[in-house]
């Protein structure tokens, strides 16, 4: 099923309009204590339409068929402005079928947004009353033979919200009815066109739309051989368009910035400005359901529900992108693995040079210690060399004074040769006397 984001604008109050004070979630009503309640408003707001990435819900949609998901509240994507109001449309169809409906209506609210059309919410007191609303009205023209189709989905939750953020497990579909015709039905789930014969010109169909729709606006420029460039380089070749916001970007081959800008936004999908075949950036794959001829025409891809044909030089860019990629992914794991080996191989030269210089430093301060030691035993040399020297005399000195006699020994040596003589004669003369004591004696 859908969630419908309804962005009010800055000057909107809550309380302005009712029921839009709190999120509204619808689930089954009782019956016995509701009675049925008409009422209808008209709010001034952008809607965003919101889908779960979950996709198998929309294997088995078909026109005729519901599908498995519903809820009692119906959303009509787009009905023309020449529609002023879609209840007295409804009451006009003077149809049973769809009396029985109306019968059944709880409420209709009106979002006005796009100058080319209006969105519509309906929710219904039953279920099968939601579910023969759908079935009447989905894929139908609103008035034969207008080309204008209804697309009707079932809403399982309506949030009312001041700004929009985007949300991962929600994919935001387009807006508009054309746009909404480009997306393969496995993309967008809506039903809608299905008969092969249709193929009209895109201006007699919803004509207020391009002055509303970006994206249709810029798919007629390049009808009318306008350019279309992208938004963020200029680059006036292989321009895609997002589906959702109109963004212009160039595409993979180039600088990538439609890639980019769905990267950012969520946006998933975008439509090729010249072939207007449409991409979905979640699966990687084509997603159109309706082409454009060459002729100013939209066709119908009639293998819009097996898998996208890709033309032969697409598949050969396709390719050659995908080995440049590998090819640009080895070069850089190798140029770090050299990197990484460089960067180690320097540290280890770094640190062999610290060791190295360590090494030198220490032997430089061993040399220094080893000259010094040396210095110091040349002057021990010299030293104990003086003091043979010294020993040599000392010795002479001893062996002299060992050869002297007791009596020269006993001699005192005196300064002055006088005193000398003195102590000679003095000596004498004492010898002499004591020779004489002994001969009186
Ligand atoms: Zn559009
Ligand atoms: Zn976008
Ligand atoms: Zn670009």
């Amino acid at each position: 099923m859908y969630q419908l984001a309804i962005e009010l604008p800055e000057s909107t109050l809550l309380n302005m309009i009712p029921d839009l004070t709190k999120t509204i979630t619808y689930s089954p009503i009782d019956i016995s204590q509701t009675k049925p309640l008409t009422k209808q408003d008209s709010i001034h707001a952008k809607a965003h339409l919101l889908k779960s990435q979950y996709k198998e819900e929309y294997k088995n949609n078909t026109i005729e068929f519901l599908p498995s998901q519903r809820s009692n509240t119906v959303c009509i994507l787009a009905v023309p402005y020449r529609i002023s109001s879609f209840y007295n449309y409804l009451s006009n169809l003077h149809s049973d079928f769809i009396q029985e409906c109306l019968e059944s209506l709880v409420f209709l609210r009106t979002i006005e947004y796009s100058k080319g059309f209006y969105t519509v919410i309906l929710e219904f007191l039953s279920q099968t009353a939601a579910d023969n609303f759908y079935l009447i009205f989905n894929g139908r023209d609103f008035e034969e033979p207008s080309n204008e189709y209804c697309y009707a989905f079932f809403v399982s939750e309506v949030l009312y919200i001041k700004t929009f953020e985007k949300r991962d497990e929600l994919i935001e579909l387009p807006m508009c009815p054309l746009c909404i015709e480009r997306l393969d039905i496995h993309a967008s789930g809506i039903t809608g066109v299905l008969r092969t014969e249709v193929s009209s010109l895109q201006s007699s169909r919803w004509p207020l739309v391009p002055q509303s729709c970006n994206v249709c606006n810029d798919l007629c420029k390049d009808l009318t051989c306008e350019l279309v460039v992208c938004e963020a380089c200029g680059e006036p070749t292989e321009v895609w368009i997002c589906l959702i916001c109109g963004y212009k970007g160039c595409g993979r081959y180039k600088e990538a910035h439609s890639a980019k800008h769905s990267k950012i936004s969520g946006h998933m999908f975008t439509v090729e400005a010249i072939s207007q075949c449409v991409w979905d950036y979640m699966t990687d794959m084509y997603v159109h359901r309706i082409l454009h001829s060459g002729r100013g025409c939209l066709v119908l891809d009639t293998n819009f529900n097996q898998k996208p044909k890709e033309n032969l030089e697409r598949m050969i860019n396709e390719y050659n992108h995908i080995i440049n990629l590998q090819l640009e992914q080895q070069r850089e794991m190798y140029e770090q693995k050299i990197e990484s080996i460089l960067i180690n191989k320097n540290a280890q030269m770094h640190e062999k040079i610290q060791e190295a210089k360590a090494e030198n430093d220490y032997l430089k301060r061993k040399l220094s210690k080893i000259k010094a030691l040396k210095k110091k035993k040349d002057t021990k040399t010299i030293q104990l060399e003086k003091i043979r020297e010294e020993n040599g005399v000392l010795e002479e000195v001893n062996k002299t004074l060992k050869s002297c006699t007791s009596e020269q020994l006993a001699v005192p040596i005196f300064e002055d040769k006088k005193s000398q003589n003195i102590y000679l004669k003095l000596q004498r003369l004492k010898n002499e006397l004591a020779e004489a004591i002994s001969k009186l004696n």
